[in-house]
Order: C-alpha cells, then structure tokens, then sequence
C-alpha cells in the first residue's frame, strides 16, 4: 500500500514557516507584507476561494488588501485598479482572479501586472523566467506539487516524469520545474497516443487533467510517486457530490509507492506557495535576501 502523502499538514507546516518570516519581515521593515486580490464579479466558486485566501493572508500576519468589483467592469478600470495596486507600495503581491467577465482580455489584465508583484507567476516575463531557467514567480499550483515530490523523494535528477496535462498554469510550468530538477520529463496530452504506455515509465506521475479517476492503478509503474493535481466533482448516491482526483485513488494505491488524495494532497498547498510567494516578492522589493526555509 502507497505511502499517502499528507498536502494538508505539509501546506499548514509551510504557512507556519511563512508566518513567523511574516513576523520577522514586519519587524524589519516596519510594515506587513501585503497581498492585493481582486475579484470581479459573483462567481461562486471564485468568492470562497478568494475568502479564504484573505483569511490564510491574515493568518500568516500579512496584510490583505481586497478589490471586490461589479461584472460590469471595463477592462479600462480594471487595468487602472491592476496600475494603481502596481503603483502602492504597501503592496508585495497582486492577484487577479480568474475567470473574468467576456468584456475583459485575460491575458492583457495579467500582463499589466508588475512582475515583481506576479505572485502567481503568470505573466509572460515570469513564464519567460521559469523557460529559461531564471529566477522568477513560479505559479503556485506547480511549484507546491514540487514541494511534496522533493519532500517525499529529496533528489529528482535522472528521474522519468510524466505530466499528464499542458495548461499554463499546471502543466506547462510543472513540466518545466521537473526539468530544472534533471528529471527526464514527458508531458502528455489529449492526442498522446497509448497513455497508459506513457505513464507506465514514470518514476513520477503527475495527473492535471480535469477528468475524475482516469488514470487506473494498473497504468502506473509499481513504487511510482503519483501526484493528483485534478479536483473533480462527481454525484454521490444521496445526491451530494464529492471531490476525486484525475488518478483512480483506490487501484492507484495498490502500486504506487507515495500518492497524494484528493482532498486533502495539492490542494491546500496552493494557498500556502501563493502566501510563500508574496512574502519572497516583499524581501525582494525591500532589498533583503529571501527568507531561508520556504
Ligand atoms: P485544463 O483544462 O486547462 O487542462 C487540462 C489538460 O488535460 C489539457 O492539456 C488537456 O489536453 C489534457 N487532457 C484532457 N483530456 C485528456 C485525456 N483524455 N488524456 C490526456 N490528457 C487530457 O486544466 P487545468 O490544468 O487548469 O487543471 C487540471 C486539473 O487540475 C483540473 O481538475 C483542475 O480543477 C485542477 N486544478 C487544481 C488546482 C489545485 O489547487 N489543486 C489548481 C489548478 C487546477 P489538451 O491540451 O490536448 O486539450
């Protein structure tokens, strides 16, 4: 049976680890550091991630600064917001938060972010950064898979990856941050022929797909660390739903040697790397070293 790897008390331990260099970095400077989140418009899904975000920013004695703005809102006033939030300096980090409304241009929005506040790590400078192997804002979601796998396995160098997925906010930048770690990386897709034969290689699996259980325990290589980045709601018998991951965590469990669940493995981790984040772009704008640890 694999080893579960525990993303809730790894992502609690970080945001400990965060929130004491938070109390050290005040007492430095004078100030919290600050994380601006903006959200437009009602979606329900995008409110309660935003809320707790707000809520673990303030834990970890950081300041949050909130922007709560109508869906009626032009991309003009919200590049304004994104100018002005890049213009206070009581601001470390700057997160938009996605989807927007039609009327706006994702990639212009995210773009007029300064990079050095990009604490998701979105725009094209940090994308460019992490491609070539420079120091930059990693996207969280990725670099918090990372975490775990360096947690679990110590040296990745000479490993077989495999990232099932090529979105640019998971797949794309794990694939990338698996490469910087010597491992030899493999990233599928929706026309990669014979995926079971894919996954079958890897010494590291990592599942960001959107589709609840695909991958089965007989594709894995036996002692694999799996790594399940997919959230998937899907009915239960008393009409409720749950949440299941992209990997069949039942077969998976069988022969994987580390697996993560779902919840409770990537999760919670992506709250803590963006808390990580914006406290590394704050010793940055301050002038001091990154703080140790994180
Ligand atoms: P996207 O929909 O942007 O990307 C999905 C990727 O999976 C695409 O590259 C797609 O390929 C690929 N794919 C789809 N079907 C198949 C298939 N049958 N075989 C192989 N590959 C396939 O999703 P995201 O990257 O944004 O998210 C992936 C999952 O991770 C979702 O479940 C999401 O909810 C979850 N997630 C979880 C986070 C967390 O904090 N834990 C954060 C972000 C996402 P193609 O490019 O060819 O279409």
């Amino acid at each position: 049976m694999a080893e579960i790897i525990d993303g809730k008390a790894f992502a609690e331990g970080l945001r400990n680890r965060v929130a004491q260099a938070a109390g050290a970095f005040s007492d430095k400077i004078g100030r919290k550091a600050g994380l601006a989140v903006v959200l437009v418009g009602e979606d329900p899904a995008s409110q309660i991630y935003v809320r707790s975000k707000r809520e673990k920013t303030v834990e970890a004695g950081m300041e949050s600064f909130h922007h709560e703005l109508p869906a009626s809102t032009s991309q003009a006033e919200l590049i304004a917001l994104v100018e002005r939030l890049n213009a206070d300096d009581a601001v470390d980090g700057i997160l938009v938060q996605v989807p927007l409304p039609d009327q706006i241009d994702e990639k212009v929005v995210t773009n007029t972010i300064n990079p050095a506040k990009d604490v998701d790590g979105f725009t094209f400078i940090n994308v460019g950064k992490l491609a070539a192997g420079e120091q930059g804002m990693v996207p969280c979601t990725p670099l918090g898979c990372l975490m775990l796998l360096k947690d679990r396995l110590g040296e990745l160098s000479g490993l077989d990856a495999v990232v099932i997925g090529r979105s640019n906010i998971v797949g794309k930048p794990m694939a990338q941050l698996l490469l910087r770690e010597s491992c030899t990386v493999t990233i599928a897709h929706s026309r990669t022929r014979n995926l079971p034969d894919v996954v079958r290689r890897a010494d590291i699996l990592v599942a960001a797909v959107g589709r609840p259980e695909m991958v089965k325990g007989d594709w894995l290589k036996p002692g694999a660390t799996v790594i399940d980045v997919g959230m998937n709601r899907i009915p239960r018998e008393d009409g409720k739903t749950r949440l299941v991951g992209d990997v069949e965590f039942a077969t998976a469990a069988q022969v994987a040697g580390a697996i993560t669940p779902v919840p409770g493995g990537v999760g919670p981790m992506t709250i803590a790397v963006l808390l990580r984040n914006c406290l590394v772009a704050a010793h940055a704008r301050a002038g001091l070293p990154p703080p140790v640890d994180l």
